[in-house]
Order: C-alpha cells, then sequence, then structure tokens
C-alpha cells in the first residue's frame, strides 16, 4: 500500500501544478484582451500540395501571436484559453478578414488557383451570424466562395451538432469547401462523414508520425484512407516530415499532404518571394 505521506505529496504537487497552469492561463487572458483590440496577431500560411505532383493546390491560414517581445504564444495554447473567455469572435472575425484579403493578394500572382483553408473554432461555428462572417470575408477580399475551405474540428461538433449541420450546408450550397480537421481523433468520426457536407479528411498528425512504427498503425491509417475514398471524400494529410512518410501516403493515394516536408508555414510575403524557386510550387 502506498505511504499516506507519499500520496499527500502527490496531491500537492498536482495543486501547485494546476496553480501554476491557472496562473498562466490568467496571464494569458489578460494579455489577450489588449492584444485583440490592437490587432497584434499575424497570419502564417502552410501549402497543402498535390501527392503524386508535389504541386502547391492550397494554403491552410494558421494565426501567430508574439506575446512578449521575444516569444510568439502557440495557438495550441491562446485558442482554447480566447474560447474559454468569451474572445474568440473578434479574433476570429479578424483571422477570417485578414486571411481572406492577403490569401487574394498571393492569389492574384499566382497562376494556378488555390484554396485558403481557414480553421474554424467551436463558439465560431455556432455564432449566429457565421454564415455572413465567411459570406462578408469573401467579398470584402473580392474571392469566390468556392476557393474557401474550413477546418472544422470534431469537438466543434460536440455542443450542437444539428445547428453546425445547418450552417455547413448553407455555406457548402454556395460553394466553399468543408473538411474535417484531426480526423481519428474524436469517438464519432464516420457519423461526422455520413450526416456532414464534408469534402476533405484531414487525417491528424499523430497517425502520420507513427507511419513504419507498426503493421497495425500501418493498418490503421490504411482504413482511414480506404474509408473516405469509399465515401467520395478527398483526403489531405498533415504532418509529413520525411520522404518515407510522403512516400508511403503517395503510394496509399492520398490526394494532398501537408507538413515540413514540404513547406513550413510562412508569411505571405515570404511566400511569394519563394513560389518561384521551392520544388513544390
Ligand atoms: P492544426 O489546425 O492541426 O494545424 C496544424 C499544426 O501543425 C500547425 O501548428 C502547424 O504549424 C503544425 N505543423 C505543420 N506541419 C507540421 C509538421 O510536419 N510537423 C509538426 N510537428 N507540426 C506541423 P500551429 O500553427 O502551432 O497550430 C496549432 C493549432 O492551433 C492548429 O492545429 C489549430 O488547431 C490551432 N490554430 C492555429 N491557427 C488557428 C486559427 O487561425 N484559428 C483557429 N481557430 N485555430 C487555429
Ligand atoms: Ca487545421
Ligand atoms: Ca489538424
Amino acid at each position: 500500500m502506498q505511504n499516506p505521506d507519499t500520496i499527500h505529496e502527490s496531491f500537492s504537487a498536482l495543486d501547485n501544478d494546476y496553480e501554476r497552469l491557472s496562473l498562466r492561463a490568467i496571464e494569458i487572458e489578460n494579455h489577450l484582451h489588449q492584444a485583440i483590440n490592437q490587432h497584434a496577431f499575424t497570419m502564417v500560411y502552410q501549402p497543402i500540395v498535390e501527392s503524386y505532383s508535389e504541386t502547391m493546390v492550397a494554403l491552410e491560414a494558421l494565426v501567430r501571436w508574439r506575446w512578449k517581445p521575444n516569444e510568439f504564444l502557440s495557438p495550441s495554447e491562446f485558442i482554447p484559453i480566447a474560447e474559454a473567455a468569451g474572445l474568440i469572435l473578434p479574433l476570429s472575425q479578424w483571422i477570417l478578414k485578414t486571411a481572406c484579403i492577403e490569401f487574394a493578394a498571393f492569389q492574384d500572382e499566382h497562376q494556378a488557383p488555390l484554396y485558403l483553408s481557414v480553421n474554424i473554432s467551436p463558439s465560431e461555428l455556432m455564432a449566429n451570424d457565421f454564415v455572413e462572417q465567411v459570406i462578408n470575408a469573401c467579398d470584402i477580399a473580392k474571392l469566390s466562395y468556392n476557393r474557401i475551405q474550413l477546418e472544422i474540428t470534431e469537438h466543434a461538433l460536440l455542443n450542437d451538432f444539428d445547428g453546425a449541420v445547418i450552417q455547413l450546408r448553407r455555406l457548402h450550397d454556395k460553394g466553399v469547401r468543408i473538411a474535417i480537421d484531426d480526423f481519428g481523433t474524436g469517438h464519432s468520426s464516420l457519423q461526422y462523414l455520413h450526416k456532414l457536407p464534408v469534402d476533405v479528411v484531414k487525417i491528424d498528425q499523430t497517425f502520420i508520425r507513427n507511419i513504419h512504427q507498426s503493421a497495425e498503425l500501418n493498418a490503421d491509417i490504411q482504413g482511414i484512407i480506404a474509408l473516405s475514398h469509399e465515401l467520395g471524400k478527398l483526403i489531405t494529410a498533415e504532418g509529413i516530415e520525411t520522404f518515407e512518410q510522403a512516400e508511403f501516403l503517395r503510394k496509399e493515394n492520398i490526394n494532398t499532404g501537408q507538413g515540413w516536408y514540404y513547406g513550413k508555414p510562412m508569411d505571405i510575403k515570404t511566400l511569394l518571394l519563394k513560389t518561384s524557386d521551392l520544388h513544390f510550387m
């Protein structure tokens, strides 16, 4: 049996961890208020390439925040805090508009038509005016609705699945493409594929990281790919870091890939400069 003193020590370590985490969350939330008012964010864009030709076909917009002079904070950390603090809507609107405007300028310089893929947070999807916000952002940037892809996570669908279906159908009917992000990490993945107007399945990075780790894990990815193809969905694999991963996925006939192997997220100016000398463009 565990010594009561050891149990007590473990609990106080937990308490300390909790306290440290919540103090950090409070500090981030305090900074967020000001950052949103001052538009202290920037956007970067990561190429999504066709798997067999390695041609760039889309860009995923990712937000960046330099919250201290020499420190960027990961969106994985501040987006959930903005969501919990009720600050996500103004931030999301800024992201959508900025991404559409910057992308439209890039598209003007780039010959082949691309998609702009934007991450949508749970509250954003549930907002009454979500459809109008997307349409408005496209209109301001003079971007056709059929050049936009929205990335929705399974997590965003948990609160009000039927409401989400209605919003997404309205946008889909206008030509907007819908992608399920981080696919395979939730519990009801199949249900989403059947009931939502989904065009693209984005296989989560954890699956890609485990390619060649075991025959069983490879079979998991092959299962997701086969199922998605059977349902007529396009497949994007994210987090591709090595040639071996890219090759494996190409042979499995995924449609598009994304990851450091093809290109890291870049600001739009750098992307424009690199367009001519990156092998995938
Ligand atoms: P996500 O949507 O799954 O985005 C992919 C993340 O993987 C990005 O991290 C990207 O920089 C990173 N990544 C891309 N290729 C590789 C690779 O080869 N290896 C590894 N290890 N990582 C790779 P990032 O930009 O830090 O974003 C993290 C998460 O924060 C995103 O995950 C998304 O959930 C959220 N996020 C980022 N930008 C936005 C945004 O504009 N709006 C919303 N609502 N969420 C965002
Ligand atoms: Ca994403
Ligand atoms: Ca993802």
